[in-house]
């Protein structure tokens, strides 16, 4: 039992030292990381996760262009391989894109040659899609390991987390999405909200709710910048 134990920490050490301990500085701590980009003025980073999706997309690729708000979105390479149009739709309409990994899978469960592949893969996808070179990254879940790390230096991105997380991968009401939204709301905020991916009905009522939702940001006197626009 205790030579089991032994070798279980043997094998454990590693993971934690390349995983969750360098994760728990990354994600809270570390100031190359973005979570907000404080401001004087009232402006808001709107971004989104997940996509493209075909259902909710479009969806807020609509809103978005009646109200003449930018967002940055953070796609899943795969999901942009299949849904080329989107890409390019967000694009024209003056999107800013950026990188969600290839196929969203969490940092702590990734070989190191994994994780290093996700970064590339998404980039190449980008860029192959874009014709631009994407400058920013979100791990999925806001998760970090080492090797993931090194890769994001090393293809020179900047790692974006957020300062609002109002939790839409779960279906919410118009109401209680601004609730959660106005608890944090602050010059300079990043918020994330997804268009894909989370329980089956989540991206289309995020969809839905968005309208309200912009309105009663910009009706406590916000505007929206894409993160290129951010003090870099
Ligand atoms: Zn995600």
């Amino acid at each position: 039992m205790a030579l089991f134990l032994k070798l279980l920490g043997l094998l454990l050490l590693p993971w934690i030292l390349q995983g969750p301990l360098p994760d728990g500085w990354l994600h809270f701590l570390d100031p190359r990381v973005w979570r907000r980009k404080p401001s004087r003025e009232k402006i808001l980073y709107l971004t989104f996760d997940d996509g493209p999706n075909p259902k909710a997309t479009p969806l807020i690729l609509d809103t978005l262009k009646e109200k003449g708000i930018p967002a940055t979105f953070f796609v899943v390479g795969e999901s942009a391989l299949k849904h080329r149009e989107l890409i390019q739709r967000a694009r024209e309409e003056g999107h800013l894109l950026a990188g969600h990994s290839f196929s969203h899978r969490h940092a702590y469960l990734l070989f190191p040659w994994e994780a290093v592949r996700e970064v590339k893969e998404s980039q190449k996808v980008l860029q192959t899609l874009t014709g631009e070179e994407p400058r920013y990254f979100r791990p999925p879940w806001g998760s970090f390991s080492l090797p993931l790390w090194w890769a994001l230096r090393r293809e020179r991105l900047i790692p974006v987390l957020w300062s609002i997380l109002p939790g839409d991968w779960k279906p919410l009401s118009k109401e209680e999405l601004w609730r959660r939204v106005r608890r944090l709301l602050k010059p300079g905020a990043i918020l994330v909200l997804h268009d894909g991916r989370g329980h089956p009905e989540a991206p289309l009522a995020t969809a839905r709710n968005l309208p309200y939702l912009l309105e009663k940001i910009r009706g406590e006197g916000y505007r929206f910048r894409r993160l290129d626009e951010a003090p870099q």
